[in-house]
Order: structure tokens, then C-alpha cells, then sequence
């Protein structure tokens, strides 16, 4: 994808860092690879941030590629274990012992050396995350520069944490460069190490964040029948490519009766997951705002479980936010809405989302624990109000009261209704907000920022080779 589209979303000094970005990067990388190696092409955030930067940084001319490593499936229950431990809790309650390192090191020495044949010397490697760890092992002597990053992270580490970089340093540290999302993620063993922080980045063409009219955003709720209506337009977004689409399917709705365009909204949109508390959001919602704005309603939005094998923790999850709803009071019942978004389509259902986070009135993410919470970020950048507790790269993203609403205790729904209901009432500080959110992610959350922290970042590294051009 051409840089250049950056010139239209980005300030004129920021665009124009940005060119020069480019321009330095082409000449520095001639002749060089940036590698990227991962776990899977599609689903999940890396994979979506991988998508968009690799076409940016090859639009604007430097040989970059992806790799996606293969393994058995108990590989991949391992790795999972690991990526469980690595937010504080022991997943599936396996061992992390010597055979668990035998199974770890012959799946990663096998895609390693299915790579070696691959990568030349002054190479940039960049490994993500556990699963592709133990790599870097097998590519020392290639010449390559081999960096590891880890996407995940919890704000105050547990034994589960310690337990799962217990397993993995032995295999990290012969990486040459480190990045991490927050210094506090950053395990003590690497205090002295070449750290770099590099937050995650949002990609504001994709059908999720695109500008969409008001008329596309009505069109596309009421064609999945989140709301009532006749729709005024076509329910059309547009992929990377150009081509334009529309939204088909339907959600599935719990509800008594249909939203209405009109209705002031809160949304919460997630994973079906314990840890972003929809229960908790519900009950919020049904003890601290239903009885002092007598016209608000709940949106709580996440993925179709049907069909997505992954994850038969989420379909147990949804079974109970619908049993908690069952048992709200009926009138109050009828004010709180469910909604599962089809999954068929990835791109559709990025649109939808897109459509739902524009259409909010309040935006609340009262997650338990967060490693970033790109959803904050993609709601931010829609000039939505957010309400959420100050917690993991929440913390990063809103500046309390200036560009959005910061809880101090994620399990008090007294204060979280305050926050709501303070922003519902007053829609021009919620506009005031909603405006300084989007700077925000402006200056901070674009893949522009993202690709310039990777060039300071692997230039450092280049730059000390002697066999270069
Ligand atoms: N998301 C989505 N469809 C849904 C629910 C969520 O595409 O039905 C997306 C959401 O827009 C965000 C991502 O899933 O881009 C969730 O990332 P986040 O960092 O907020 O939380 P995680 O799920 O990684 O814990």
C-alpha cells in the first residue's frame, strides 16, 4: 500500500517525518530482508497489525516478508500455555518441564533451520511472541540481526509469569534487541538488555477504522438489524484494495425489543472473556445508569460463537452474559441488548464493528486486565468517549478527563456509572473528549508512529555492520 495515504490522516510536520522515514529506510534496507515470523496469518492482533505495516513498509520499498511457523498441535497447546502464564494464570494447568523443552526446541530448530535457507546476512529477523522464541537459537550464524517481541505482558507479574519466562529466556536471550509493549512488562533478567517500548498502532484504512458517512453507519445497523429502520443507504465499506462491499448478515440479537437510531447507546464491544467483565458491565449499567437516565440502553457487541473452533471458551462465556441478562429486572431487561456479529467474513465483521463504535454514544472497555486494548484505541480514534479503568495500555492510551474517563477500580460500578452517566448527560464535554481522543491516536497509535519506532530501532542495529552498503 502507498505510503502516501498517510499525507491525508496525518499533521503536515508528521507526514513529512514520515517521508523522510521512507525515504532513509529504502536506502538503508537495500539489499536487506525484514523478516517476520509469527504463529498465524489471520485472526488476532498481531496478524491484523502485521497485515497492514508489511504493506506499508513494502509500498514504501523495503524488502519485507512474513513467515507463519508450523507445528503439532501440541506445540501450539504448549505455546498457549505459555501465552496464558505470560497474563498471570497457568491455563491449562500443564507442566513447563524437560519435555515440554524437548517438544519447544525441536518444533522451533526445524522451522529455523526450514528459515536459515531463507535469511542472508545484515537481515533483519523479527520474532513474535513464545511460539517463535526458541528460533533464535537456531539462527545465530546466520548474520541476521534477530530481535524478539512479545506482545504480551501483565502489569504487576505473578508466579504464573515468572514460571513461563523461566522457560522461555534460555531461548530469548540470543536475540540481540528486545521490544515490549510497556517497561513494566519487561522481566527483571532483561533489565540490562537492548529494550525498545512499542506500543501497537491502529490502521485507520482498514474496514474497521475507515470514515464511514452517517448514512453507511445507519445502513449497515439496521441491515444486520442491531437497529430499526429502513436503512437510508447501502451498507457499504471498502477493502484495501478499493473495491467496495457490503455488509449481508446478521447479527444475532438477545433483546426485548429493538434499539432505535435515537437511543443514547453504551457499548461495550469484546471477545466473549471473563476478563473484559460483560457481566460486570451489565450490572453497571442495570444499578448506576438505567435508574438515573431513564432513556439509555446497553449494547454489550462480540463475535458469533458459531463457527469459531478457537474459542469454546467464548460460546460458554456468551451462555452466561444471556443468563445474567435473563435475570435483570424486566424493565431493565428491556434496555439491555446482546449482540453476536457474524464471523463468516472477516472484513464484514470489521465493518460492523466499525459501524457499532461509531454509532455509541459512551464507549466503555471495563476490562479486568488489559496487555494494550485496541479497542479503546479504534473508539478513541472515532471520536467516542471512553470509559475505562487505568489498567495494563489502557493506562498508555487516556489521559484522565482530558481524552477519556479513567476508572481507578475496575470492580466499583458505583463509579463506573458516574463516569457513564456523567458523559451522557453532558454531550458537549463527551464531544470535547470524543475530539482529543482522536488527536490522540493520531499522534500516537498510527502505524506511521509504529513503522518510524522500527527504523530508529533496526537502523541502530544496521548501521554497526561492517559488510554493508
Ligand atoms: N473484535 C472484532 N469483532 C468482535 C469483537 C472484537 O473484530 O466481534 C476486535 C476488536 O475490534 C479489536 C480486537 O478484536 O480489534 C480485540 O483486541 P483487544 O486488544 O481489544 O483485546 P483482545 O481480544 O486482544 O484481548
Amino acid at each position: 500500500m502507498p505510503p502516501e495515504r498517510f499525507e491525508e490522516v496525518l499533521e503536515a510536520p508528521q507526514w513529512q517525518m514520515l517521508d523522510e522515514a521512507n525515504r532513509v529506510a529504502r536506502d538503508m534496507f537495500l539489499g536487506r530482508t525484514v523478516w517476520n515470523v509469527n504463529s498465524t496469518a489471520v485472526g488476532g492482533g498481531v496478524a491484523e497489525m502485521l497485515q497492514s505495516l508489511l504493506a506499508y513498509a513494502r509500498g514504501a520499498g523495503v524488502e519485507t516478508r512474513w513467515l507463519v511457523i508450523e507445528g503439532e498441535p501440541e506445540f501450539f497447546a504448549l505455546t498457549k500455555r505459555l501465552h496464558h502464564h505470560l497474563h498471570g494464570s497457568s491455563g491449562d494447568g500443564g507442566p513447563l518441564g524437560t519435555a515440554e523443552h524437548e517438544l519447544y526446541e525441536r518444533v522451533t530448530n526445524a522451522n529455523a533451520d526450514a528459515m536459515r535457507e531463507l535469511v542472508r546476512p545484515g537481515d533483519i529477523v523479527l520474532l513474535h511472541d513464545p511460539q517463535t522464541a526458541g528460533m533464535a537459537r537456531g539462527l545465530e550464524g546466520t548474520g541476521a540481526h534477530l530481535l524478539w517481541r512479545s506482545h504480551i505482558g501483565l502489569d504487576t507479574p505473578n508466579a504464573a509469569v515468572r514460571a513461563a519466562w523461566e522457560f522461555l529466556l534460555p531461548y530469548v536471550t540470543r536475540a540481540e534487541a528486545f521490544i515490549f509493549t510497556r517497561r513494566v512488562y519487561v522481566p527483571p533478567q532483561l533489565a540490562d538488555a537492548d529494550v525498545s517500548i512499542i506500543p501497537p498502532s491502529i490502521d485507520v484504512f482498514s474496514q474497521k477504522n475507515q470514515a464511514m458517512t452517517e448514512a453507511q453507519v445507519l445502513s449497515i445497523l439496521m441491515t444486520t438489524g442491531i437497529l430499526e429502520g429502513t436503512p437510508p443507504g447501502e451498507p457499504t465499506y471498502t477493502h484495501h484494495d478499493g473495491r467496495s462491499d457490503h455488509v449481508r448478515r446478521r447479527a444475532v440479537m438477545d433483546e426485548e425489543v429493538r434499539l432505535t437510531a435515537e437511543d443514547p447507546l453504551v457499548v461495550q464491544v469484546s471477545r466473549w472473556d471473563p476478563l473484559k467483565d460483560p457481566v460486570g458491565v451489565m450490572r453497571g449499567f442495570a444499578d448506576h445508569v438505567a435508574p438515573l437516565d431513564p432513556r439509555a440502553r446497553l449494547l454489550l457487541a462480540g463475535p458469533s460463537p458459531e463457527g469459531v473452533t478457537d474459542d469454546p471458551e467464548g460460546a460458554l462465556v456468551l451462555e452466561q452474559v444471556r443468563a445474567a441478562r435473563l435475570a435483570l429486572p424486566g424493565d431493565i431487561r428491556a434496555r439491555v441488548h446482546l449482540a453476536s456479529l457474524p464471523m463468516n467474513d472477516r472484513s464484514e465483521n470489521a465493518a460492523i464493528v466499525n459501524a457499532v463504535q461509531r454509532h455509541a454514544t459512551v464507549i466503555v472497555q471495563k476490562s479486568l486486565a488489559e496487555g494494550f486494548g485496541l479497542t479503546v484505541a479504534e473508539a478513541m480514534w472515532k471520536r467516542r468517549a471512553v470509559v475505562a479503568p487505568r489498567l495494563g495500555g489502557i493506562d498508555d492510551q487516556i489521559q484522565d478527563g482530558v481524552n477519556g474517563v479513567l476508572l481507578d477500580d475496575p470492580s466499583d460500578l458505583a463509579a463506573f456509572g458516574a463516569a457513564v452517566v456523567g458523559l451522557l448527560e453532558d454531550p458537549r464535554r463527551a464531544a470535547l473528549i470524543g475530539d482529543a481522543a482522536h488527536e490522540r491516536v493520531r499522534s500516537q497509535f498510527l502505524g506511521s508512529r509504529h513503522l518510524i519506532q522500527y527504523l530508529a530501532l533496526f537502523g541502530r542495529l544496521v548501521r554497526s555492520d561492517g559488510h554493508h552498503h
